[in-house]
């Protein structure tokens, strides 16, 4: 099951079995998933949330 980015909510896809083409950060305890064009779009991905 893929996540979807946590910003731009597009459903993100997975290079292989869970691993998916971004990153996780944990905010509040809770992992959201990014996706990497987020995640270069922000250098500090746990402000945008
Ligand atoms: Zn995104």
């Amino acid at each position: 099951m893929a996540d979807s980015c946590a910003l731009c909510k597009k459903q993100l896809s997975t290079v292989f079995l869970d691993k998916i083409k971004g990153t996780y950060v944990k905010i509040n305890g809770k992992h959201r998933a990014v996706c990497s064009s987020c995640q270069k779009a922000h250098k500090d991905l746990k402000a945008q949330f």
